[in-house]
Formats: structure tokens, sequence, C-alpha cells
């Protein structure tokens, strides 16, 4: 088959055929090191040490590769070790832009780094692709353009395409933190990104049980070198046993991932629609102000992540979390199971995170029941 649809590539992940055994599922090679023959020769060339390269790993990196539409793909220990490694690449006097209101741990993460590495931070206005040549024009050159979309927790969207125009009238490379959007609904390459980023943690293994973290790149670009050499180097690899997890994960991902977006898309509308809600932010709805670009960067769904404020204070949003008897109280997202979380109990006061916004991942339980919870709560 020259071009199997993404269903099919991840339903197939790992799969072969084992001509000694039969077993048409790969085995979780735990070998840290690689033999030799008595020329000296590896055995097998692509495998010398397990920080280099590990077989289990080429299983889910070769899936998500080709979910992405990209080249390669490297896995590695969290999606914040897959972040970390690509700033680690940039030398000091660099210059890098990212939005204003991103995933929390991304924003403390690049403010200690880019201060002890002398990296220039410059912020533009999250879904609002047109303000980064501002921030662009701050420096003489750029490294990077950093875009989450749709964002953890405000949902803002951003516009791929024209932000990927934009940084690269000014040479600079783009990266888009898709660990929302997933595959399933948006390839970020397709739009013009240089570098794809996930928290595998989330959708992409799918049953909140592993911790991994992967880039995928467009092709063999200069950066994609050095962060390939960066993970060599410094050793941020997950486990074979977790490597083996997110390929089986994988497998699912489209039931799981649209039969969750189809969830969120009616648990939207009747928050929305609900007397105790002051708003909701979910990018499929109409109400949303990025629903027009979600509608042309997200193809076949909205996604399961959505906020909403609830009419009230800190007392009243933590009894609704509070009250809900399906879904649990905890962070994290893209797991089978629906989680609500409070952010704003866990930013910083900084960050300005209403205290009545609640956060909902929504997994792939029965819609209906989740309604009934959580109008239960609301009452
Ligand atoms: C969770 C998350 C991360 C960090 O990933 P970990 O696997 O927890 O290290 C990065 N970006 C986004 C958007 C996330 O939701």
């Amino acid at each position: 088959m020259t071009h199997p649809k993404g269903p099919t590539i991840a339903a197939k992940a790992g799969h072969f055929l084992d001509v000694h055994s039969g077993a048409i599922t790969p085995e979780i090679q735990t070998s840290t090191t690689f033999a030799r023959d008595d020329r000296y020769d590896l055995i097998n060339p692509a495998n010398v040490y397990v920080r280099d390269q590990n077989p289990t790993f080429v299983h889910a990196e070769r899936t998500l590769a080709d979910l992405e539409n990209g080249e390669e793909c490297l896995l590695f220990s969290s999606g914040m070790a897959a972040i970390a490694a690509v700033f680690y690449t940039l030398r000091p006097g660099s210059h890098v832009v990212v939005p204003d209101s991103m995933y929390w741990g991304v924003s403390s993460f690049l403010r200690d780094h880019c201060e002890r590495a002398d990296i220039f931070l410059s912020t533009y206005e999250t879904g609002n692709a047109q303000s980064i040549e501002a921030a662009l024009k701050t420096q003489n050159h750029t490294s990077i353009v950093w875009v989450e979309t749709p964002s953890n927790p405000f949902l803002h969207v951003t516009d791929i395409a024209l932000a990927a125009e934009i940084a690269h009238q000014y040479g600079a490379m783009v990266c888009v933190d898709s660990t929302v959007a997933t595959p399933v609904f948006t390839r970020p390459l397709d739009h013009g990104a240089d570098l794809v980023i996930h928290s595998a943690t989330k959708y992409l293994n799918g049953h909140s049980d592993v911790l991994c973290g992967a880039v995928v790149t467009r092709d063999e670009h200069e950066l994609w070198l050095s962060i390939k050499k960066e993970r060599a180097q410094a050793g941020a690899q997950p486990g074979s046993f977790d490597a083996w997890l997110l390929m089986r994960g994988m497998r699912t991902l489209y039931v799981r991932v649209k039969q969750a977006s189809e969830n969120a898309a009616k648990i939207a509308g009747f928050l929305e629609q609900h007397a105790a809600v002051e708003s909701v932010a979910y990018p499929g709805l109409a109400s949303h102000p990025g629903h027009q670009i979600a509608k042309k960067q997200m193809l076949g769904g909205f996604g399961s992540l959505l906020s909403f404020c609830v009419r009230g204070e800190l007392d009243r949003t933590l009894q609704v979390a509070g009250r809900l008897q399906l879904i649990t109280s905890a962070t994290s997202l893209g797991g089978v199971e629906s989680l609500i979380e409070h952010r704003h109990s866990i930013e910083p006061e900084e960050n300005a995170i209403p205290v009545n916004q609640l956060r909902l991942s929504i997994g792939i339980e029965d819609v209906d029941d989740l309604i009934e919870d959580l109008d239960a709560a609301l009452q």
C-alpha cells in the first residue's frame, strides 16, 4: 500500500512478523548493549548501546513519524525532556519567541533555562499568529518560534500556517507542541511547521500509565541533527517497557481520540447552555474566538480538552469539582478516563488562572453518564 491513512498506520503500530516464532507483535528489547562478531563488526549495525538507539523505540518512533507525515521521530523520557532537548541545542545569545500563555511546565522551564543559558526570550499573544512578527523584530535573528495549539488550559488556537510563513521570513524554525490536537486532528508539518512535539504521556499513550515525550521532524535539518545528538549524549530516553506500551497505546489512538472528541463536543454544548456556567472554552464552539482557524487546521474534530468557568467564586468552583462522582479530580489529560482540574490551585498567582475555571479532559465513557455527573455537580 503506497499511502496508508492515519487509522491504518496507528492500528498497525509495531506490527511485524517474527520469522522465528510467528509472533505478530514485537518483543520488548531490554538489552542495554549489543554484541559484535569475531571481526568486531556489530551483529546489527543499528544497535550499539541503548543510549544511542533501542530496537523497541523504533516501532513507536516510526509509527509517530508516519502519523505526523514527518521523516523521523525521537522518543524522550517525558514531554518536558523532549521540549528541553530542543532548547538545550541553542547557543548563548540565541532568541526564541514563545506564546504568552501555554502549558505552565514549558513557560517555567523556559524562564529558568533562558536566564541561565543567556537566551533572549520574547513572547507573542497566544492565538494571534500575526503578533509573532513584532516579537521577531526585537532581535536580529531568531532561532525558534514556539506554538502550542490548542493551548493548555485556555484552548487558544493559533494559525500554524501563518506562524510558519512569518517565522520563515525571519529565518526561524517553527516548533508546534501538538499534544492537545494529536495527529488525528492536526498534522502541523503539513501546515509548514519544522518540528512537532508531543507529551506522549497524554493522548498518544492514552491510558495514564506511561511518562513519555516525542519530537518529530519534517526533514533532517540542522536543528534536528543537534537534537538527535543531544538525546544520545544526555540520554533522556524512556525505558523499553514504556516505549513498548506507547506503541501498544497508539494502536487505538484514532478510536479513542475520536470518541473522546465527540463526547467533548456534546459536553461543551451542554455546559454552554447551563445556567450555573459562566463561559466555556472549546475550539469546536462557534463562540470560540479561534473557531474559524480551528475549522481550517483541525480536521475531523476539535479534541477533548476544554475548560469552563463556573458562576461563583473559589468555594463554589471547588465544590463543583468535589461533587463529581464519575469524573476524577486529578492533573493530566488525554487518558481514556475523564479528569477535572482546578489549575488555579496548582499554578502560581502570576499565571492569572481564573479562580472559577475548571479544565476537563474528556475520556471515552458514555457521554450521557458524563453529562449526568456534571449536571448533578452543577446543581
Ligand atoms: C503535559 C504536557 C507537556 C509535558 O509533558 P510531560 O510528559 O508531562 O513531561 C507539554 N506540553 C503540553 C501541552 C502538555 O499538556
